[in-house]
């Protein structure tokens, strides 16, 4: 099998780790940046009564089509423009980098920073250019123009706003970027539901930018649901490198639902916005703990020992992500999701007791 596995997969996929899904059984769930909030019970006995009805013999047909508008219709696209779905943003951030110009192409994005854009770059045999960010988090404008001017890559990947730092970035440098990148960009505002800032009234602007959304921090994570809007003869090319069924059945008649439940959801998200202010209240009163704001539904600490706040906490019921090796700006970090008030209470105590 070794000998196997060294002449059949690729020795760059040999070397790389998979992507590591901590186990949460019996924890309190504070890793992911997930919506901890579940459907109240009458929609979920609804939910459960459409999925049933649901024809599981069949592919995806037309019902596809009809999530596409209404998610355009959510989002407010602008004239002119298409949307494509993919199974989570994951696998758009994976087929645009498939339908990349190679050899020599590159894709850009500032550290630290979401990992599968430099993964998505790395599987399909392009290069991966990594900016740092300053150290309060802000973008480095001039590193990344410049980076842009040496690289000319294929692709630039903006978060907005970011995970893990949280933050949404000056909109005036966003545009000088915008303005200076050769080829895409993309706007990823998966974390857009609990930001103050969309970019999508500007998006129309350029024609060589696109938005990237996901279902996943609304409130479906488990559903799988990412989607990328942008002008229409663009999205059309993209959309060729797509596997023709990649949105279920079951994931497709789930987000119409919670679609057309929105409402409930926005409430959710206020809540999540909410409980955010109250837990950034009791961390600045730990002198211990340094907290930077957060336009998402995560907040990064930095703690005087990650690893031991990290284990004690767990230890106390309660994960967390610990990013400090992500990179080194974020040495002693960890990256807490914002739950329900009762779990808040509990991640809060449980950080407090393992400082
Ligand atoms: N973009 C960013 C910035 C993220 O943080 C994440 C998930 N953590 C994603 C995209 C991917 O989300 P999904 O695949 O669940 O749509």
């Amino acid at each position: 099998m070794t000998d196997l596995i060294a002449r059949r997969i690729r020795q760059d996929v040999q070397s790389m780790h998979a992507y590591a899904i901590q186990d949460s059984r019996g924890l309190i769930k504070l890793d992911a940046m997930e919506n901890p909030h579940t459907l109240p019970p009458e929609l979920r006995r609804q939910l459960g009564e459409r999925l049933a009805e649901l024809a599981l013999n069949r592919y995806p047909g037309d019902r596809v089509n009809d999530l596409r508008r209404a998610l355009a219709a959510h989002a407010g696209m602008p004239d002119g423009f298409d949307i494509m779905l993919g199974n989570g943003s994951d696998e758009l951030i994976s087929l645009l980098a498939m339908a990349c110009d190679v050899p020599g192409a590159s894709i850009l994005a500032p550290l630290p920073g979401f990992v599968m854009y430099g993964m998505s770059a790395q599987l399909q045999g392009l290069k991966f250019i990594g900016v740092d960010l300053t150290p309060d988090f802000e973008l480095d404008e001039r590193a990344m123009l410049a980076a842009i001017e040496q690289h000319r890559p294929s692709v630039v990947y903006l978060a907005y706003p970011n995970n893990p730092t949280a933050n949404l970035w000056d909109d005036a440098v966003i545009e000088r970027i915008v303005t200076a990148a050769p080829g895409l960009v993309v706007i990823d505002e998966a974390y857009q539901p609990f930001a103050g800032r969309s970019y999508i009234d500007r998006v129309a602007k350029h024609p060589h930018v696109l938005l990237m959304r996901t279902m996943s921090k609304f409130g479906l994570a488990g559903v799988r649901i990412g989607y990328m809007m942008g002008p229409r003869q663009l999205i059309a090319e993209v959309d060729k490198v797509r596997p023709p069924y990649n949105i279920s059945v079951l994931n497709c008649e789930a987000a119409l639902f919670a679609l057309a439940h929105q409402d409930e959801f926005a409430r959710q998200a206020e809540d999540i916005r909410r409980q955010r202010q109250v837990i950034q209240a009791v961390l600045a009163a730990m002198p211990q703990v340094k907290a930077w704001p957060s336009d998402a539904n995560m907040i990064l600490v930095r703690v005087p020992d990650a690893a031991k706040a990290f284990d004690g906490m767990k230890s106390r019921g309660v994960l967390v992500k610990n990013v400090s090796k992500m990179h080194p700006l974020l040495a002693n970090c960890l990256r807490l999701t914002v739950g329900t008030a009762g779990e808040n209470e509990r991640m809060l105590a449980a950080l407090q007791a393992s400082l």
